[in-house]
């Protein structure tokens, strides 16, 4: 099926159009092919490209590379995740897992910016976990106890300073943690696009089909060609599942987001002119907001169970309006008229919240999943795929392997079922914050 994207996220419509777009039009022949160009399979190509300059590397994504959920994100690099409970020592451990990839994948894409000099509008500003509700007062105490544990600077707020940070008298407690970053995922993604060393071979517009093995042949079907492999790389995140690939172990997420215009000086004066800030709900279904470098407000309070292929436009209209009213509550103040785009992406979920890294067979490998926190974990999972699909090892992939292999899934209709009920429950217990 042909992934069908709305053409309105501000990221992407933001930077300078490509002109250099090449689709698979003939049958190829290659060492490596990588599919997905998000993140993942562009550091995968772009590691791959140094490690091996006389191979052939092929990357094909079914879209423009880089403009699925790697353009369409909130930008939030992050160091933490809140979590409820992590107080045993057990969930200490576990915790201490998930944390020590975060830091793995910050470094890795600050290896990258520095190495190739990129403007991604990096901020080093640390991230709000913030609700309106006064009883979240206990979650955020357990929350602001783990990370002190493990050493994360972290700060308990309450509303006066929250305003005055924020410029919003909606939320009544926070906790603020001094790791993680605020970045423009466009141009973060577009830099890897562009960087692309020159033995990767990149065909956009080219959706794989079906592919099989055959003995050690990979063979890979698409609507104008066919290419042959050795190995083969599965960087395709949110439509894993849609290719058969690990389909008990991960599905596919929606999320919707919107944009504000620039707010006018006069506006952001009445808002009390605050700095770039963060903010992540403290219960799984509230709103993630930013106040943007250029001063405008981003707004994500959707995730659902949806084709993934498409959106209708009306459906994305439904969505928007959410988003007007979610900033209407925190900003009373500004015109009802100010959001300028809004657009939806696809994520990849597991049951336990863990990533998939692995080899599933003799020269296939998959590397995705990061249940709404790819951006250093893609990044990172990209180039340390590669490295384990060239047979080494390094101390990135021993604390990746670390962590818990993803659960297995009921098959459906439990699966859908089962998540939409969560789902709701989820948006239920996060209605004030949404
Ligand atoms: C609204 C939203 C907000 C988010 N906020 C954050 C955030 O603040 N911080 C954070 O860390 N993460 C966030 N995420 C998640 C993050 O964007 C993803 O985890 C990350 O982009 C995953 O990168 P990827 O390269 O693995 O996948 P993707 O960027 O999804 O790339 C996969 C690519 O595979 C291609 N593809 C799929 N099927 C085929 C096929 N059959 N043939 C060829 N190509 C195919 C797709 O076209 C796509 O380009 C958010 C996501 C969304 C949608």
């Amino acid at each position: 099926m042909k992934i069908l994207n709305d053409k309105n996220c501000s990221w992407i419509n933001e930077l300078v159009t490509r002109t250099n777009i090449q689709a698979l039009q003939s049958n190829e022949n290659c060492d490596w092919l990588i599919v997905g160009a998000g993140y993942t399979g562009l550091s995968a190509a772009r590691k791959l490209g140094q490690l091996y300059p006389n191979h052939k590397i092929i990357l094909v994504d079914a879209q423009l590379a880089g403009e699925g959920a790697s353009s369409r994100n909130s930008g939030y690099l992050v160091d933490t995740t809140l979590n409820d409970g992590f107080t045993s020592n057990k969930e200490l451990v576990n915790y201490k897992k998930k944390v020590d990839i975060y830091e793995l994948g910050i470094n890795c894409v600050k290896n990258f910016i520095n190495e190739y000099q990129v403007d991604c509008d990096w901020n080093e500003c640390g991230k709000y976990f913030a609700s309106s509700k006064h009883e979240d007062n206990k979650i955020l105490n357990n929350f602001s106890n783990t990370l002190s544990k493990l050493g994360f600077e972290n700060n308990l707020l309450t509303n006066n300073d929250l305003s005055k940070r924020l410029g919003t008298n909606f939320y009544n407690i926070a906790l603020h943690t001094k790791g993680g970053i605020l970045l423009h995922p466009g141009k973060l993604v577009r830099a890897m696009v562009d960087v692309l060393p020159k033995n990767v071979y990149l065909y956009e517009n080219s959706s794989l089909l079906n592919w099989n093995k055959n003995k050690d042949e990979i063979s890979c079907e698409f609507k104008k060609g066919k290419i042959k492999a050795k190995k083969i790389i599965f960087a395709t995140n949110g439509f894993l599942k849609s290719l058969g690939i690990k389909s008990n172990y991960n599905f596919p997420i929606t999320l919707t987001a919107s944009m504000t215009r620039p707010l006018t000086n006069e506006e952001f004066t009445s808002i009390g002119q605050p700095k770039e800030w963060g903010v992540l709900p403290v219960r799984p279904m509230g709103a993630t907001i930013r106040m943007t470098k250029d001063k405008r407000i981003l707004i994500r309070n959707t995730a659902e169970v949806h084709n993934p292929f498409k959106m209708k436009k009306s459906d994305l209209k439904k969505r928007s309006i959410n988003q007007r009213i979610g900033i209407k509550k925190r900003f009373p103040q500004l015109p009802e008229d100010i959001i300028q785009s809004s657009w939806s992406g696809v994520v990849s979920r597991t049951r336990n919240s863990s990533q998939i890294f692995e080899k599933i067979d003799n020269n296939v490998f998959v590397a995705g999943c990061y249940n709404g926190s790819g951006i250093g974990v893609g990044t990172l999972f990209g180039e340390q795929i590669a490295l384990k699909a060239s047979d080494q090892n390094t101390k990135e992939i021993e604390t990746i392997e670390a962590r818990s292999k993803p659960n297995w899934l009921p098959p459906q209709p439990f699966l859908n079922l089962g998540v939409k009920t969560r789902l709701i429950y989820e948006r239920l217990r996060a209605r004030s914050d949404i």
